[in-house]
């Protein structure tokens, strides 16, 4: 975006001539539009919570609850409570990417017990849902270098809209690969799928498809844009292929620079 005005230049009070001023205020236009959904984002989404907690603790203060429905409610505030704070990281994080002050904590990791626990985790709380992980029993995977509570966190938001974006009964995969150059996550599900004229928009911060389904589930439009800045803080790329009412891949790619456990010994050997 460009703004351009006309300014007169002057010597001593008196006017010597024109001048064309261009402005370039992409930047603070962009900045202008991140606050703006901020503010309806936050207003929107904090409401349903806040509104679940507080009617729960109110029930739960001034009527005579059984220990079972107390319980009931607990779990709801709980939950409730949760989605908070996830809310609250989302925005610390996109803050971050904003200023630049995002940092990683990057160390050597191996990516295959960690997406075997979160997948696990994840089959655990749903029931509704088939979660399968799969990747080579054979294969020695290479190790990357990441910091790890990124890297869970890519999968969490992944996961959770696989999760939140697929029908009850819907199978999710999730594979691990490995090429000569990158290990590969492929995130799958059976789900209601993007249409296509959204898909190079997915990754844009509080970018969300408009329709019915996108609108009755609700959330941020933060996940993608937080999974596509750690991606590209290690070096690898995220892209997505779907197709309407039948589902979506993600695919996560991330440079290994260590090929095998055997090299890491070797390297380890030498020192
Ligand atoms: P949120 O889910 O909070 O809206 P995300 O950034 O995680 O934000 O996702 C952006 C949008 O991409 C979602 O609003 C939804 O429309 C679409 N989307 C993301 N993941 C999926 C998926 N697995 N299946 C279908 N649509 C998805």
């Amino acid at each position: 975006f460009i703004q351009f005005y006309v300014e007169s230049i002057e010597i001593e009070g008196v006017r010597k001539g024109t001048m064309l001023v261009l402005r370039d205020v992409t930047k603070e236009t962009e900045m202008d539009r991140l606050k703006s959904e901020l503010v309806s984002t936050v207003s929107h989404e904090l409401r349903t919570p806040l509104s679940s907690i507080y009617g729960f603790t109110e029930l739960m203060l001034n009527r005579d609850i059984d220990v079972s429905r107390q319980d009931r409610y607990l779990k709801t505030i709980h939950s409730e409570t949760e989605r908070l704070a996830n809310l609250v990281n989302d925005f610390l994080d996109v803050q971050r990417m904003e200023s630049g002050t995002q940092s990683y904590q990057k160390g050597l990791i191996d990516l295959r017990p960690l997406l075997e626990e979160t997948t696990q985790f994840y089959a655990a709380s749903t029931a509704q849902h088939t979660i399968t992980f799969y990747a080579h029993d054979d294969a020695s995977y290479p190790l990357i270098e990441a910091d790890e509570e990124k890297m869970k966190q890519l999968m969490n938001n992944l996961l959770n809209n696989a999760v939140k974006y697929s029908p009850l009964g819907g199978n999710i995969e999730v594979a691990l690969t490995v090429d000569h150059q990158y290990v590969q996550i492929d995130v799958r599900d059976e789900g209601i799928g993007i249409p296509s004229n959204a898909l190079e928009k997915l990754f844009e911060k509080f970018y969300r498809v408009d329709n019915s389904d996108s609108r009755k589930i609700g959330g941020t439009g933060l996940g993608l844009a937080i999974c596509k800045e750690i991606v590209e803080g290690h070096g690898g790329n995220i892209s997505v292929a779907s197709i309407e009412k039948r589902g979506s891949t993600f695919t996560v790619k991330l440079p290994h620079i260590v090929t095998t456990y055997e090299t890491v010994s070797d390297m380890i050997d030498i020192s």
